[in-house]
């Protein structure tokens, strides 16, 4: 039995380091902010703890601005203009199915805030980002100055935009991926080839009969 939770939690272990998002530069550089006096527009930083470079916070907030305007324009747009389609799917045994994106993405949005913020975090999340507050109003309903108020706005920023990109298997972010239907895992769709005419092979032909005399 002890060896038995013992060996899960090693499983565990070694998936969670295995799906482990790898950041690189090429990945941040379009993000940055060229303003930014912690990475001065590069986007990756040098970590205080392990000194390995890590990325930045505008890097996080660029990737949440993006997805959270998505997810404004979405819910303004109006619901008879979102329409059914249908998309591949990583399933075992069907590769189709029909889904409405747009809503799954609005739902994916206020889920994922839902499950990696805390408490109080989400409460200011719905209050400014999900029902439009503006600060004075949020500072007046939190009690909170409006120092704190914004400190805690960009770190909400920070926390989401790094989920929203780490999200296994599917993230929200790139946009382009969540709705272009990229499927992880699909076979690789097949290029058109240049159509080849069987090669005909030059029969012998048989001797004609001799007409016998
Ligand atoms: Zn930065």
């Amino acid at each position: 039995m002890y060896k038995d939770v013992r060996f899960v939690c090693l499983q565990r272990c070694l998936e969670e380091f295995l799906s482990r998002f790898e950041w690189n530069r090429s990945e941040v550089l379009g993000l940055a902010k060229e303003t930014c006096t912690h990475c001065l527009g590069f986007g990756m930083r040098d970590n205080g703890n392990t000194g390995a470079p890590s990325p930045c916070n505008c890097v996080f907030r660029a990737i949440f601005r993006a997805c959270y305007h998505r997810f404004r324009y979405l819910v303004k747009t109006e619901k008879h203009i979102s329409r059914t389609r249908m998309e591949h799917t990583n399933g075992k045994e069907q590769r189709l199915a029909w889904g409405r994106r747009d809503e799954e993405y609005i739902a994916d949005f206020c889920i994922v805030a839902r499950r990696n913020l805390t408490a109080s975090e989400h409460k200011l999340f719905r209050f400014h980002f999900l029902l439009g507050a503006d600060w004075k109003l949020c500072c007046r309903q939190l009690k909170m100055n409006r120092g704190d108020f914004f400190h805690e706005v960009y770190r909400i920023q920070a926390k989401l935009g790094r989920v929203l990109r780490e999200l296994r298997p599917y993230s929200l972010f790139p946009l382009d991926e969540y709705f272009g239907g990229a499927v992880r895992g699909a076979p690789p769709r097949r290029t058109p080839t240049v159509v080849e005419m069987p090669v005909l092979k030059r029969r012998r032909l048989d001797p004609p009969l001799r007409k016998v005399a």
